[in-house]
């Protein structure tokens, strides 16, 4: 499995330890791909009719693409935030799957790696449908236009975004960001803490685009319809609420 994505964890004290892998693309003996078989059957007055909220009964099921970077840790994020995470590395993954994530790694790579196995135009058509989560990386990718150097992407979301743009002094760092009343009040109140690995900075947001988060100033959480990007990593942090955020989009 591809796990050099152009930076260590323990570079910003990041510890990856005890996080489980993805399971397997569609495989239905899973536990993980059954979280009902840790239901709350035995919790009286939490029966499913009772609790349309609940997502254990019926889970939604996110693709994370899988062709390098930290895919392991959105997967291990999805599932703690109550969906089922398989993994994507061919355009027949994509089938059944209510939404997906492209991870945080190196770009230019991904765009190779996209190109070789012919999925550039199935993502832009799964776009189109369905909610994609895309973060640093991911965010770049999804982008509609990328500077620092330009290079080509699938054009999914209304954002500027210019790469690596922190420079090397302020490569990488855990920082503290207070979220837009928006973002609070569709998920919790709170602080957040933000993991920043070679982050791009998103310098253009259209006029469609909603920033949920900001960091000195810059967007670092963005929607546009059905999709979000983060300039950040919030998969290496424990704090749930994005990847909650993301899971209320998916139909
Ligand atoms: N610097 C990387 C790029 O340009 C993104 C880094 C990341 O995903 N953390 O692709």
């Amino acid at each position: 499995m591809e796990k050099d994505f152009g930076f260590q964890m323990s570079d910003v004290g990041v510890s990856r330890d005890n996080q489980p892998g993805l399971s397997p693309t569609r495989n239905p003996k899973s536990e993980i791909r059954n979280p009902k078989t840790v239901s709350r059957d035995n919790q009286p007055g939490l029966s499913p009719a009772r609790n349309p909220k609940s997502e254990i009964r019926n889970p939604k099921t996110v693709g994370i693409l899988s062709l390098q970077g930290d895919f392991d840790a959105h997967a291990k994020a999805v599932e703690r935030a109550g969906a089922t995470a398989v993994q994507v590395r061919a355009a027949a993954d994509l089938e059944a799957l209510d939404g997906l994530i492209i991870p945080g790694g190196e770009s230019t790579t991904m765009l190779k790696l996209l190109h070789a196995e012919n999925l550039m135009e199935p993502l832009r058509e799964f776009g189109r449908r369905r909610p994609i989560f895309g973060t640093c990386a991911g965010a770049i990718l999804l982008a509609n236009e990328v500077s620092s150097p330009a290079q080509e992407s699938l054009g999914l979301i209304d954002i500027g975004i210019e790469r690596n743009a922190y420079g090397r002094q302020l490569d990488s760092r855990i920082a503290n960001v207070t979220p837009e009343t928006e973002f609070a009040s569709r998920t919790s109140p709170g602080d957040m803490e933000a993991v920043f690995i070679r982050a791009p900075i998103i310098r253009r947001v259209g006029g469609d685009a909603k920033v949920l988060v900001h960091y000195k100033g810059d967007p670092v959480l963005v929607e546009q319809g059905r999709h979000i990007v983060a300039t950040f990593h919030p998969e290496l942090s424990t704090d749930p609420r994005v990847h909650e955020l993301f899971l209320q989009k998916l139909a």
